[in-house]
């Protein structure tokens, strides 16, 4: 297969993944193009690109959705690669099928690739054709609540109706009996409909306290298929992860093997080149069943990075530059412990209502073994336009326990002003014995709902004086302390987003 030069990258994206990507194209002499919607002109992919491009007005829609603007921008810079990032349109195939025609390299895999793994039915049938247990489900698409009920009299309740298209948790019901499905029929099916214009939905067993645990992959174009071990993603609030870690506490070296090898089954069978995630559920006999196939970067990627030491965007780009991996499955070493745990700008407390407005002040947590990826700074914006994560922090240590407390320290240090955050739900159950314990799956946060009020005396003492230091600091704040040491519901100090009365909505 002929090597393929790539000089010059188009990234098609925003935040935080757009600025990764360029970090690791200026590390490998590649030239970097950003694109930028009317909201983000002075965020901080613009500003770190070697060129820049306004593409549009703020909505995704006319803007980062725009394949045709992108192309045509491709063009005019003398790109000769796509990096689409994830989200927008990474797993859209037509979209890399447009690029390659446009004679541009797709830094990703086929399109026939994407198609297949982006149907949940026809990535299930793949599945068990080559032998990788999937969650019990039917076949096909449903066209009727009675299918449905027919499926649930055979397996049992609860079942999940569930999107073909699906992502982002969206289309999904659960449902716990029969007098439920005809409504969770019509909701699921609408609402895939709007989501991704497609309606198909189709029924699997709800599988009891799963885990889920996925398995990065790595192919290049001869033939060569690596996995990078597992990362833990159980800690999730409406089927969307929160905190990521890797090792996983439930997978011991046979499992792993095991795990790998159906990983990388999965890889193979749908003739997958660059990097992807095989997510699995794992039930309470440690049984694992294939869940989907992520056809792009994941979000949660550093976790993998920090503990193999190997750049998954150098790889992609690599092996879009049909370079052979160069290594086997043996020569992979994992290391230690990395847990992620993602940053929001929201109110957990609230709905998790995102919390929009001007970043004031940003200093996120450093030292020893801490990465934070952001896409933000302060006088940045979180707009109601994009997803209000404003960075992934990132620790590695040598055990989970040092890790843990790696993480803990990280996140105490970090300073932001301007917006709420979940920070403190991040603290919360970091330091939650069952969390801390390993004894955890996808449903720990709907199981501890006090969870959200929990924060520690002492802490709220710390963080009002951090606040009140910080405050001196930065005259401009408005209405700073104007909420200091007022008692909440539950007698305690608010935290420090609330002391300096920021806080999106109220809970008082
Ligand atoms: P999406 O593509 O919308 O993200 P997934 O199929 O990847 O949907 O599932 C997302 C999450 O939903 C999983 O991590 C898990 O928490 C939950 N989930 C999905 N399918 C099941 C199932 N059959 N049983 C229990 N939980 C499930």
């Amino acid at each position: 297969m002929k090597h393929r030069p790539i000089k010059k990258i188009l990234i098609a994206n925003r935040g935080e993944i757009a600025v990764r990507i360029i970090r690791t194209c200026r590390e490998l002499g590649i030239q970097t193009v950003a694109v930028f919607s009317e909201a983000d002109r002075t965020m901080p992919h613009v500003l770190l690109a070697d060129e820049a491009y306004l593409i549009g007005p703020p909505p995704s829609a006319e803007s980062y959705l725009r394949s045709d603007i992108l192309i045509e921008v491709a063009g005019k810079s003398k790109a000769d690669a796509i990096h689409p990032g994830y989200g927008f349109l990474s797993e859209k195939a037509q979209f890399s099928r447009l690029v390659s025609d446009s004679g541009l390299i797709f830094i990703g895999p086929s399109p026939e690739a994407v198609t297949m793994m982006g149907d949940k039915t026809e990535a299930r049938k793949l599945m068990m054709e080559a032998g990788v247990p999937v969650v019990p489900g039917t076949k096909d698409p449903i066209s009727a609540p009675a299918e449905a009920a027919a499926f649930a009299s055979e397996h049992g309740y609860p079942v999940l109706i569930k999107a073909a298209a699906g992502g982002g948790g969206k289309g999904m019901r659960v449902v716990a009996e029969e007098a439920e499905l005809p409504s969770a029929f019509r909701a699921a099916k609408s609402e895939a409909l709007a989501s991704f214009g497609d309606g198909r939905i189709f029924v699997e067993k709800y599988l009891a306290e799963p885990r889920h645990v996925e398995f990065q992959i790595l192919a290049d174009a001869h033939g060569s298929v690596v996995h990078l071990g597992e990362r833990e993603c159980s800690i999730q609030r409406r089927h969307q992860k929160i905190i990521e870690e890797s090792p996983s506490v439930i997978v011991d070296e046979a499992m792993r093997k095991r795990m790998g090898e159906a990983a990388v089954m999965a890889a193979q069978a749908c003739g997958y080149v660059n990097a992807g995630t095989v997510e699995f559920l794992v039930d309470r006999d440690r049984k694992f069943y294939f869940l989907e196939m992520n056809t792009r970067l994941q979000v949660e990627h550093p976790v993998t990075e920090l503990r193999t030491g190997i750049d998954l965007v150098a790889e992609q780009i690599r092996v879009a530059r049909h370079e052979p991996l160069g290594y086997t499955q043996s020569d992979i070493r994992m290391n230690g412990h990395a847990i992620e745990c993602r940053i929001y700008a929201e109110d957990p407390a609230n709905s998790y209502m995102p919390s929009t407005g001007t970043i004031l002040h940003l200093k996120p947590g450093q030292g020893p073994g801490v990465r934070d990826d952001r896409g933000v700074e302060a006088g940045n914006e979180i707009s109601v336009y994009y997803d209000p994560m404003i960075s992934k922090l990132v620790v590695w240590a040598g055990t989970r326990e040092q890790a843990l407390r790696r993480m803990i320290r990280a996140l105490g240090e970090y300073e932001i002003l301007g917006v709420a955050t979940n920070i403190p739900l991040n603290l919360s159950i970091l330091r939650h014995p069952d969390f801390v314990a390993g004894n955890f799956d996808t449903h720990f946060l709907a199981l501890h709902p006090d969870i959200l009020k929990t924060q520690r005396p002492d802490e709220l003492e710390e963080m009002g004086a951090v606040a009140a230091a910080l405050a001196r600091s930065a005259p401009t704040l408005p209405e700073v302390n104007a909420n200091s040491h007022q008692q909440s519901e539950d007698g305690r100090k608010w935290h420090r987003s609330r002391i300096l009365g920021m806080q999106g909505g109220g809970r008082s």
